[in-house]
């Protein structure tokens, strides 16, 4: 049996001879990843892996010394195999420039592929080649960095390891998702992400949806005089134009409007001109307004990008609240034909303001994806997350059925815990028996919405909780069964994924 000390042996005639057609007998051979085999002057590095995990092996130059990690000689090749820390990830960083975030640029549609494990952005980098997209792979909420115990540092070193891995060198971006304050804002800018997301809801009125148009105008009425008048004179009973398009607004839609949003465009502004607009490298800036119990209307959707814009506020993306429900893990649910109506308005005023439409958990709305793709004309950022890790669980169904019984088992109990962070319609008592599917038959469960939604949002127990002795309960053992079947992993979440891209028509 070979290993990547005999790759070692070898280096000098696989460069010699350019390596990029024996890329897969590497792996089959040596456990090397060929495509990550890079050299910068006297430094030479590669990443491989054995039965346990994965490695660098770094060689020569003057950053050797700084590499962590154990020396090998071979055959007077001095080397060193290193562990992929973060401390490792900013050195590689730092010499090879590619594996560094960037904005999303002149590229019309990216897509963000949150990955909750560290493991999945090789896969998924594997699945937009050849096409039209800029990849997000890095993407966490803190409420997700939470629930896995990771840190912004941990979720870029697992993107710049699937980078260097897969020797990616168009560039990806890195997202500070659902960011609810100034701190979480300049923490993910200072670990280096490069897109933020700026997430309002609680400074969004969800009370006023439910008031009559008497309590309404009511409270409307409490406005300050002055700052009525600037809302009236600018949007009230006028012809509002957005390329071919035109609205026009009353008192009730106006109130309306100005009572749900007028605290969220403040927010917007202040963190963008504190955080975002004088930094020190270029930032996408994403206003979220998507995580909340109003939907957002055409007419306040107008308001607030123009407002955004009057004061001053440059943005890549803004997430509106849809009509229907964009629940986690199953398809849209809801009107598909008021949808693409809505839709179709909403894209149009982001163009007519300069920037993207973004739709939040956009896994598995294939229902849908047509629509945002034909009326966006493929100018458009959709975000999955939690879909690359049912595809992790449907390699385990496959590959190691008594783990993912225990696993489903246990997320059953778990489910009302994580209710409390999720939005999702299934109960428990609604959620699949699985004593009625063979072990042949498991990988069915990840086709019905209850199982899906309840193995979907248990992710941080499944992952995370320890056993009275303080071992994890599933963690190593999952992990250890996805590295054996790396490459099943890949495959499916080139399935899965690919399919979304794909009715999208990118
Ligand atoms: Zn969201």
């Amino acid at each position: 049996m070979k290993d990547w000390k005999d790759f070692v042996e070898i280096w000098d005639i696989v460069l010699k001879n350019g390596k990029s057609s024996e890329n897969n007998r590497f792996m089959e051979v040596y456990g090397v990843y060929g495509t990550s085999f890079n050299h910068s002057e006297e430094f030479r590095c590669f990443m491989a892996r054995d039965k346990r995990e994965k490695f660098l092996i770094v060689s020569g130059g003057s950053v050797f010394d700084l590499f962590e990690g154990d020396k090998f000689n071979i055959s007077g090749n001095i080397v060193k195999k290193c562990p992929l820390s973060n401390h490792n990830s900013s050195l590689i960083r730092n010499i090879f420039p590619y594996t560094e975030p960037v904005t999303v640029g002149e590229n019309p549609a990216s897509i963000g592929l949150g990955d909750r494990l560290g493991l999945a952005s090789a896969g998924h980098l594997r699945l937009i080649k050849g096409k039209a997209v800029f990849p997000v792979l890095a993407q966490q909420s803190i409420r997700e960095l939470n629930l896995t115990g990771r840190t912004y540092d941990d979720v870029l070193a697992a993107a710049v390891w699937a980078v260097f891995q897969e020797g990616y060198k168009k560039g990806y971006g890195a997202d500070g998702d659902h960011l609810k304050t100034e701190e979480e804002v300049r923490m993910a800018l200072k670990c280096g992400f490069t897109m933020i997301t700026l997430d309002c809801s609680e400074y969004i009125d969800n009370s006023i949806e439910g008031l009559s148009p008497e309590e309404l105008m009511d409270q409307y009425e409490l406005i300050d005089e002055s700052v009525m008048a600037y809302w009236e004179r600018k949007y009230l009973n006028r012809t509002l134009k957005f390329g071919d398009y035109e609205l026009s607004i009353n008192i009730r839609e106006l109130a309306s409007a100005v009572l749900i949003y007028s605290d969220a465009i403040d927010f917007a502004e202040s963190i963008y001109k504190t955080a975002i607009r004088d930094y020190d490298r270029a930032v996408d800036f994403e206003i979220s307004i998507d995580e909340t119990l109003t939907p957002t209307s055409v007419k306040a959707h107008y308001i607030i990008a123009a407002e955004l814009q009057g004061g001053g506020v440059k943005i890549k993306n803004m997430a509106p609240r849809f009509c229907g429900e964009f629940q986690k893990g199953i398809d849209y649910k809801g009107d598909t034909g008021q949808f693409a109506n809505e839709f179709e308005l909403h894209s149009k005023i982001a163009e007519y303001f300069g920037y993207r439409i973004s739709v939040h958990s956009g896994s598995d709305k294939f229902s849908v994806f047509p629509i945002i793709g034909d009326k966006t004309h493929g100018s458009v950022h959709l975000k999955t997350a939690g879909t690359n890790w049912l595809e992790a669980l449907r390699v385990v169904a496959l590959e190691n059925p008594g783990l993912f019984r225990r696993m489903y088992k246990y997320a059953i109990k778990r489910l009302p815990d994580a209710k409390k962070f999720y939005h999702i319609f299934t109960e428990r008592e609604m959620v699949q028996n699985i004593e009625k599917y063979s072990d042949g038959n498991l990988p069915e469960l990840l086709e019905k919405e209850e199982s899906r939604q309840a193995l979907h949002i248990t992710y941080g127990y499944l992952l995370c909780d320890k056993d009275s002795g303080g071992r994890y309960i599933f963690r190593e053992e999952f992990f250890a069964t996805l590295h054996t079947y790396e490459e099943t992993y890949y495959d499916f979440l080139k399935k899965h994924i690919g399919r979304h891209l794909d009715l999208l028509g990118i």
